[in-house]
């Protein structure tokens, strides 16, 4: 009887010990998460990363010379690079954030390219420009103080009908062009917008590299339509045509896009993991001359991208802080 009784409880104490545990653990890992997946900061950085859902049972970073952890998942960058921060549960499963440091005050890739006139570029005659080809880097700064004095083409263009373009991507023009560094970033971008929404975009007609000859004949319309068009871009809320001198589509960087509401927003918010900035917003116009435009993107790496992105600046804010300090 006693052996009875002994394994009875035995029986029981096993069946309990298994049964609590798994109730307790099951109602508190109610779909655990990691609460950040991706992380894009700078050097000196401090953020939390946790899991919800879930007891911690260990945080480990992958390399520790990019950044570091401590036990409460208090994270810390120390250099540029990239890393991965583990998170592994009491549940026994891992749970990893990427994180990417950029060295914000070093970026090599940008140029600053100073104005080859003191003109107002708004009345410079086209006839006065040279036709020199020239080139240009990415994240060259094109606007109305910082000009293209030439008619001529840059080097480095490619045709997107002979590259290898993602098919989530159409174009109106059949001759469009853009910098061949631009070609992978992109379709990566698109394929991506793709995979998250189903997301489908085309460059509208004119809006991937474009001429000094087609941008003189809208800006000669715009012009005739509005006497005085743009002699003032940056008090009066911006325009929307700017002089061939001053066009970022020249330099076959900047593209155009057609898209639904949603793959806008998409693009907004993810393309500086690209390289991809969003070039003219809505609130700075006072610095760029150029009103809001939801299509318009410019590749500039993808340094200056997620420093733009993470602080809110245009390109040209971006020059003032980082570039052209003394
Ligand atoms: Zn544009």
């Amino acid at each position: 009887m006693s052996n009875i009784k002994k394994n009875v409880f035995l029986t029981l104490f096993i069946v309990i010990s298994l049964i609590v545990p798994s109730f307790r653990i099951q109602g508190a890992t109610n779909k655990p998460y990691i609460t950040c997946k991706e992380k894009i900061c700078e050097i000196g950085d401090k953020f939390y990363v946790k899991l919800k859902g879930v007891g911690t049972e260990s945080y480990v970073i992958a390399d520790e010379t990019v950044a570091v952890v401590n036990e409460k998942g208090k994270v810390k960058t120390k250099r540029a690079g990239k890393t991965k921060l583990t998170i592994t549960g009491e549940n026994g499963k891992k749970y990893t954030c990427k994180i990417k440091v950029y060295d914000t005050n070093r970026c090599k890739d940008a140029v600053t390219v100073k104005s080859k006139s003191s003109k107002k570029s708004a009345s410079i005659k086209s006839t006065d420009v040279p036709e020199e080809n020239f080139h240009v880097e990415r994240a060259t700064l094109v606007n109305f103080s910082n000009i293209l004095y030439t008619k001529g083409t840059p080097d480095g263009l490619v045709y997107l009908r002979n590259s290898k373009i993602t098919d989530k991507l159409t174009y109106k023009d059949s001759d469009c062009r853009l910098q061949k560094e631009v070609i992978k970033p992109l379709s990566q971008m698109l394929e991506d917008a793709y995979a998250a929404g189903k997301f489908k975009y085309t460059i509208i007609g004119g809006g991937g590299y474009r001429e000094f000859a087609t941008q003189e004949r809208y800006w000669t319309r715009r012009q005739n339509m509005y006497p005085g068009y743009a002699d003032d871009p940056y008090n009066n809320g911006g325009v929307i045509c700017v002089p061939p001198v001053c066009s970022e589509h020249r330099t076959g960087f900047a593209i155009d896009f057609d898209a639904t509401k949603e793959g806008f927003k998409w693009l907004k918010e993810n393309c500086y993991k690209y390289g991809f900035i969003h070039r003219y917003e809505g609130d700075k116009t006072t610095y760029t001359g150029v009103m809001d435009e939801d299509e318009h993107y410019t590749y500039v790496g993808k340094d200056i991208a997620a420093t733009c992105y993470l602080e809110h600046l245009c390109l040209e804010e971006y020059y003032e802080k980082y570039v052209n300090v003394k």
